[in-house]
């Protein structure tokens, strides 16, 4: 069976570093509906064992403030409506923000599966932030490395069981 995942959380914690680390040079050719999956991205990933689909959700860069809020809550719905299971993704090294909550509070609504990634925690940088983490609600996080590849093995393992 086919297993979809989506990589969400607030602009520059590293989701499309992850992304790009998870696919490789397979992204996925999509029909480009207007308005539709404009600010998504899908590949085909590739981790251990496991091949799966994976979403970045991405492109906030042309909203202006009174639209940012809105249009990243409409693209994460429809990204976590899409997948099995999602990556919120937290900076580790900027602890956990207010947006950070934000974020949180829309996945722990979806009653899907979650896996908390705490990014950028290369070389345990940030693992006091890290264990922040566990306030928002979504379980143990893991301390992963987008830009170095490291806690893959982690990620394997807590993907492993759902696939
Ligand atoms: P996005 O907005 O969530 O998609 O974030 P990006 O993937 O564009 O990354 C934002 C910034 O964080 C970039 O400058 C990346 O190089 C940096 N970054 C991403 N992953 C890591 C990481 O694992 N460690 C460190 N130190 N920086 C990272
Ligand atoms: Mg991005």
């Amino acid at each position: 069976m086919a297993l979809t995942v989506a990589i969400v959380g607030r602009p520059n914690v590293g989701k499309s570093t992850l992304f790009n680390r998870l696919i490789g040079k397979r992204l996925a050719i999509v029909d480009d509906t207007p308005g539709v999956t404009r600010d998504r991205r899908y590949g085909e990933a590739s981790l251990g064992g496991l091949s799966f689909t994976v979403i970045d959700t991405a492109g906030f860069e042309d909203a202006s403030d009174d639209s940012l809020e809105a249009r990243m809550r409409e693209q994460t719905e429809a990204a976590i409506a899409e997948a099995d299971v999602s990556l919120l993704v937290f900076d580790a090294r900027a602890g956990v923000t207010p947006l950070d909550e934000h974020f949180a509070r829309l996945l722990r609504k979806s009653k899907k599966p979650v896996i908390l990634i705490a990014n950028k925690a290369e070389g345990h940088a940030g693992s006091a932030a890290a264990l922040e983490g566990f306030r928002l609600g979504l379980g143990h996080p893991l301390p992963l490395s987008a830009e170095h590849g490291e806690g893959l093995g982690d990620l394997y393992d807590a993907l492993e069981p759902i696939a």
